[in-house]
């Protein structure tokens, strides 16, 4: 998933070993893309692989080296490239290249020599696409109340993060967040202002979770979760405690709480180290989960480490 910016030129990358054909293309795209060039497949790879990816990719087949084939497949099988829509466009007509061409992940082929007004609607028509399933994958991973992310975005991330930290043997550590008494917050205010309540919390565990690599995200009903990768048990403690703080701070009146004038939460933490296989993902949810409940049982509108 590569982030969405609506608001620049899309970016049009031209690989053709002719710069004859570079130059014909670029003069009539140039107008509405930005035009990147490259005339051997690697220097495309490079290029794809760089921190402003295309968004998409005009690619010629028939180029000494790398072939255009050869190219889409490494792109195809690049989980950051992989997204990119190839259009090959080349000389090659017959229905056997051009199968090729779909069956190593293009989503379309234009043979030379190419009416312009027909390359550019198809342009228009795979860039429009791939925007569109661009956003709807980001808005899966949204939480819609919320607008934070969400359990299928925290899942997603806790299995990277779990797996970088079995790599580099470094650890990995969990907040799981709930808010106290949130039954009879929405009983005394109604769940229209349960909901208001919830978008406020959401939105100051964000904050309060903002150093690098942390993920906070909803994690049900009125629970929240924060990922923290290579972070040693102080710091732990420090951020739920930044975190439950926070929460407070918000001031939000709970007329019916049985433990402050305001909103709070209670926290539960857990640490470990994934290289030393003493517990596995779910291991480690359990015991931060197992720490939640031991600060409410403690008095709730606290941390606790399991
Ligand atoms: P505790 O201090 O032990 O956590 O008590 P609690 O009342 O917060 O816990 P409980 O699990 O009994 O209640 C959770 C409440 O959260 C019940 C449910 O109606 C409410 N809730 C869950 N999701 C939402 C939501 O999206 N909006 C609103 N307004 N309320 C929600
Ligand atoms: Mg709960
Ligand atoms: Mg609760």
């Amino acid at each position: 998933m590569f982030p969405i910016a609506p608001n620049r030129k899309p970016i049009v990358l031209i690989v053709d070993d002719t710069p004859m054909n570079i130059e014909i293309l670029s003069k009539i795209l140039s107008k509405e893309y930005e035009i990147k060039i490259a005339t051997r497949g690697e220097k495309a790879l490079e290029i794809a692989r760089s921190q402003v990816p295309p968004d998409l990719i005009l690619l010629d087949i028939m180029m000494p080296g790398m072939d255009g084939y050869e190219v889409c497949v490494q792109l195809k099988g690049n989980p950051d490239t992989a997204e990119i829509p190839v259009i090959f466009v080349t000389a090659k007509s017959n229905v056997e290249d051009e199968t090729k061409g779909f069956s190593v992940g293009a989503v379309d082929y234009i043979t030379k020599p190419f009416h312009f007004p027909i390359v550019q609607a198809r342009i228009q028509t795979h860039l429009r696409l791939s925007r569109q399933s661009r956003l709807l994958e980001e808005y899966a991973f949204i939480d819609s109340l919320t607008h934070i992310p969400n359990r299928r975005r925290f899942d997603a991330v806790y299995e990277e993060e779990w797996r970088r930290a079995l790599r580099n043997t470094t650890p990995l550590c969990l907040c799981m967040i709930d808010i106290d008494y949130f039954k009879k917050y929405n009983d005394t205010l109604g769940h229209g202002e349960g909901d208001v309540c919830l978008q406020k919390v959401a939105a100051a565990i964000v904050n309060s979770s903002a150093r690098g690599g942390e993920l906070a995200a909803r994690y049900g009903g009125e629970e929240f979760i924060v990922l923290l990768p290579h972070c040693d048990e102080a710091t732990l403690a420090q951020s739920a405690e930044n975190i439950r703080r926070a929460v407070e701070a918000l001031h939000i009146a709970h007329p019916a709480s049985e433990v402050s004038s305001v909103v709070t939460v209670s926290i539960g933490c857990a640490i470990t180290n994934p290289s030393d296989r003493a517990l596995d993902r779910d291991g480690l949810l359990k015991r931060a989960d197992n720490a939640l409940y031991a600060a409410k049982n403690g008095g709730r509108n606290r941390t606790a480490i399991g």
